[in-house]
């Protein structure tokens, strides 16, 4: 047995891509225009640190989203949005045809700015005015960028535990690539293994007071975690 963690949980099962001859399934939105949309969101207001409000790129968001789509997580499906902010990752769930989407977010503020979207693109989403840990229910997919942990240690934790509670299928989450071993000890421990785990382009701008550079590149991964018993 390896002993790293991440290899341990390591399943390295990308599907092959659905490349058949006669009429290849597409998304209702191609990335361009998924990140055009998505771009259109506002972020919070005045970003708080302590909750590490940190908008997801729109080129991310399209990226985990266009992922998940590819792997048949969205169409049709249940999907939960752990810490929705105003909602980038959930209402663009919907865009690509979520049954449902449910977003979990602690800030009545952001909640409100997710609402007015998800009603003006008359999109099946529901935000909750919640902490993450109130999350109930199940969805088939969990979406999330949670707090990286970088201002209260152990931020991250409340989201994987909420993740796996929901007993999803599949997981798509971003996290600092410091908390490679965490995830992976979690992954397992939650009998989930790893689909997917590769580094994305990351600029973090400056959003908060004490950000002092313009922006700076941050080590991110993109984890997709499925559950080894689904079906
Ligand atoms: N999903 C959005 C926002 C990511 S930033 C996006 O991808 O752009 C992380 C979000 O988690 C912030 O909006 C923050 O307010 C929220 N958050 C932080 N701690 C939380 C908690 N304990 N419960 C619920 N939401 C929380």
């Amino acid at each position: 047995m390896p002993r790293d963690p991440v290899a341990k949980a390591f399943a390295g099962s990308n599907p092959a891509p659905r490349n058949g001859i006669t009429s290849v399934p597409r998304p209702a939105l191609s990335h361009r225009q998924l990140v055009i949309r998505l771009a259109k969101l506002p972020g919070p207001p005045t970003p708080d640190p302590a909750l590490e409000q940190v908008p997801t790129p729109p080129e991310r968001a399209a990226e985990l989203l266009l992922g998940a789509w590819q792997r048949d997580d969205l169409e049709g499906r249940t999907v939960a949005d752990l810490g929705a902010g105003t909602g980038v990752l959930a209402l663009g769930a919907a865009l690509l045809g979520a049954r449902s989407v449910v977003g979990w977010e602690v800030d009545p503020v952001l909640v409100a700015i997710a609402r007015e979207w998800a009603t003006r693109w008359e999109l099946p989403v529901v935000f909750h005015p919640a902490e993450v840990r109130q999350a109930t229910g199940r969805a088939d997919t969990v979406v999330m960028n949670p707090p990286f942990g970088a201002q209260r240690q152990g931020a991250d934790r409340e989201f994987w535990d909420a993740a796996f509670r929901l007993q999803p299928r599949r997981v798509y989450g971003f996290a600092l690539a410091a908390s490679r071993s965490f995830i992976a000890r979690r992954a397992v421990q939650a009998k989930t293994r790893i689909l997917d785990l590769h580094p994305v382009p990351w600029e973090l701008p400056a959003l908060f007071p004490h950000h002092r550079a313009r922006s700076r590149p941050l080590k991110v991964d993109l984890w997709v975690l499925e559950r080894s018993e689904s079906p």
